[in-house]
C-alpha cells in the first residue's frame, strides 16, 4: 500500500444533497458542518435534508423504479455492468476517496484505514455486480394441471440508513445488493460522515445509472432518518448503527407500513485466547481485534478472555504493545491510532474508563486522554475485569481492551454467551476440538478460529440477539432486496 499518496486537502466537491442524479439545495436551505475529528474544524457546510427531500428523492426513486422506466427495462447484465463500472470508478479515484474519508472521519490513510476501505468497497460493488444476471427464480411442479414458478422481483424503494464508522464500506455493503437485485436507493449517511457517500453518489451518476435510482441525502436521524422510516412507500429499510436507534427503527418500520428490516447493530465480542497459542501472535491479534478503528467497530472484540495459565504474560505484553500503537495525525503514514469521531463519543468513552476504575479494574496502560486538540485515547489496557463491570457488559466504541481470566472451556463458552449482544466472537487455539465445541456453541453471526475481523465480500455479517436482523454480505445479503413472487399457471396437459 506504499503507492498511495494523501491528499491533506482535498477538494470537497460536493455538499448538496444528490437527488435525481442532480446535487441540489435542501428544501429548507438549512446546512449543518461536518468537523474533521482530529482538529474539531468545520470542514464544510452540508445542505441538510429534512423530511421534504426525503419526500423528493422517494419521488425520484419512485419515477426511477415505474413500470417500463429505463431502469426496469435494462438487462440484469446491463446492470451489472454499471455496478461494475462504479467499482472501477472507485479505484480511479482510491486516493481521493480515501484522503476524503480519513479527514471526515479521522481513520488513518494507511494500512487498514480509509485505503481499505475503498478499496473493500470497490470489491462489495464488483462481487454483487456479478450477481446482477444470476438470481434466479424456480419452476415448481405442483398438483394438478398447473405449473408455478418464482421470480425473485427487487422489492421497491430501499431507505438506507448508515453510521458514521466506516461511511464509504456501509453505502458500498448497502447500495451494491440493493441495486444488483434491481431495487432503487434512498440513503442516509452519517451527519457526521457524510462526504464520501456524496462523492459516491457522484460516481454513480458518472458510472451511468438512470436518474433517481441511487438518491443520497445527509441529515439528522430524527428527522431525515425518521422521514425514511416511516415513510409509506419505502418498501425496506436497512440500517447499520447502535441497538438503542436500532429498536427505533424496527417499531417505525413496523408501524408505517411493515417495511421489511435488516439492521446490523452492537456488540460485545469475546476474543477467547487458550494457553497453547503462540501468545505474543495472539496479544498482537486480540489487540487489533479491539482496537482497529479506533474501537469503532461494531464487531470489536472488546472481551478478551485469556486462559488463567497465561495470563499474566498475556497482560504484561498486551500493555507492552500498546505503547507502541502511535497516535496522532491520521494522514502520518505511521499512525495506527487516529481521533474517536466526536466530543461526544469521546465524553461517552472517558465515562465508560472511569467506571472501569472505580469498580477495580487494573489500568495497565492509557485510560485518558490524547492531547487537548481533537477527539484521541491513549489506547486503553484494562486487566482484572470481571464480568459484572460496565466495561465488560456495555459497547465503548472505543480503543478499550478488557482482559478477563477463564479457566476451561466450559466456562468461557457459558460467559462468553452471558450478554445480549451476538455479533462476532473468536478462539485462538491449535486444539480443534476447543475451535469447534467454541465456535458452534457461541451466540454469534461470525465466528474466527485463529484470527479476527476477516471480513469479506463473500460471506455473510450480521448478528444474533440484539446484534440484528438479517444478514449483508455474500449471497444472504441478497435476500433483503429480493421479493419472491409465485406465479401459477393452468396448462392444458401436464406432462412430467
Ligand atoms: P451512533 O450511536 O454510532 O452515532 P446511531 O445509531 O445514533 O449511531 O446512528 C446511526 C445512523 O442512524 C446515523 O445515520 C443517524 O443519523 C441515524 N439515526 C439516528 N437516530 C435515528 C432515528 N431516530 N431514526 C432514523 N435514523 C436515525
Amino acid at each position: 500500500m506504499s503507492n498511495f499518496t494523501p491528499n491533506k486537502n482535498p477538494e470537497i466537491k460536493y455538499t448538496q444533497l444528490f437527488i435525481n442524479n442532480e446535487f441540489v439545495n435542501s428544501v429548507s436551505g438549512k446546512t449543518f458542518p461536518t468537523l474533521n475529528p482530529a482538529t474539531g474544524q468545520k470542514i464544510a457546510d452540508i445542505q441538510e435534508a429534512d423530511k421534504e427531500d426525503i419526500d423528493k428523492a422517494v419521488k425520484a426513486a419512485k419515477d426511477a423504479f415505474a413500470l417500463g422506466s429505463p431502469y426496469r427495462t435494462m438487462d440484469a447484465s446491463a446492470r451489472g455492468r454499471l455496478l461494475y463500472k462504479v467499482a472501477d470508478l472507485i479505484e480511479r479515484d482510491i486516493n481521493y476517496i480515501a484522503s476524503l474519508e480519513t479527514l471526515d472521519n479521522g481513520k488513518a490513510f494507511a494500512l487498514h484505514g480509509s485505503i481499505g476501505d475503498a478499496y473493500f468497497s470497490a470489491l462489495v460493488f464488483r462481487y454483487y455486480a456479478g450477481w446482477a444476471d444470476k438470481i434466479c427464480g424456480k419452476t415448481i411442479p405442483i398438483d394438478g394441471s398447473y405449473f408455478a414458478y418464482t421470480r425473485h422481483e427487487p422489492v421497491g424503494i430501499c431507505g438506507q440508513i448508515t453510521p458514521w464508522n466506516y461511511p464509504l464500506v456501509m453505502a458500498a455493503w448497502k447500495i451494491a445488493p440493493a441495486v444488483a437485485a434491481g431495487n432503487v436507493v434512498v440513503l442516509k449517511p452519517a451527519e457526521q460522515t457524510p462526504l464520501t457517500a456524496l462523492y459516491l453518489a457522484a460516481l454513480v451518476k458518472e458510472a451511468g445509472f438512470p436518474a433517481g435510482v441511487v438518491n443520497v441525502v445527509p441529515g439528522y436521524g430524527p428527522t431525515a432518518g425518521a422521514a425514511i422510516t416511516s415513510h409509506p412507500d419505502i418498501n425496506k429499510v436497512t440500517f447499520t448503527g447502535s441497538t438503542e436507534i436500532g429498536q427505533i427503527i424496527l417499531q417505525a418500520a413496523g408501524a408505517s407500513n411493515i417495511k421489511r428490516t435488516t439492521l446490523e447493530l452492537g456488540g460485545k465480542s469475546p476474543c477467547v485466547v487458550f494457553d497453547d497459542v503462540d501468545v505474543d501472535w495472539a496479544v498482537a491479534e486480540a489487540q487489533e481485534a479491539c482496537m482497529t478503528n479506533m474501537g469503532q467497530c461494531c464487531v470489536a472484540g472488546t472481551r478478551t478472555y485469556v486462559h488463567e495459565n497465561i495470563y499474566d504474560e498475556f497482560v504484561s505484553k498486551t500493555r507492552e504493545l500498546a505503547k507502541t500503537r502511535k497516535i496522532g495525525d491520521p494522514f502520518d503514514s505511521n499512525t495506527v491510532n487516529g481521533p474517536q469521531i466526536d466530543q461526544e463519543q469521546l465524553n461517552k468513552i472517558l465515562e465508560l474508563i472511569e467506571s472501569g476504575k472505580k469498580e477495580g479494574a487494573k489500568v495497565e496502560h492509557g485510560g485518558e486522554r490524547h492531547g487537548d486538540q481533537g477527539f484521541f485515547i491513549t489506547p486503553t489496557v484494562f486487566s482484572n475485569v470481571t464480568d459484572d463491570m460496565r466495561i465488560a457488559k456495555e459497547e465503548i466504541f472505543g480503543p478499550v481492551q478488557q482482559i478477563l481470566k477463564f479457566k476451561d472451556l466450559d466456562d468461557v463458552l457459558k460467559r462468553a454467551n452471558n450478554t445480549t449482544y451476538g455479533l462476532g466472537a473468536a478462539v485462538f487455539t491449535n486444539d480443534i476440538n476447543k475451535a469447534l465445541t467454541f465456535a458452534h456453541g457461541v451466540q454469534a453471526g461470525t465466528v474466527w478460529i485463529n484470527s479476527y475481523n476477516h471480513v469479506s465480500p463473500q460471506a455473510p455479517f450480521g448478528g444474533f440477539k440484539k446484534s440484528g436482523l438479517g444478514r449483508e454480505l455474500g449471497e444472504y445479503g441478497l435476500q433483503n432486496y429480493i421479493g419472491v413472487k409465485n406465479v401459477v399457471v393452468r396448462i392444458p396437459q401436464k406432462n412430467s
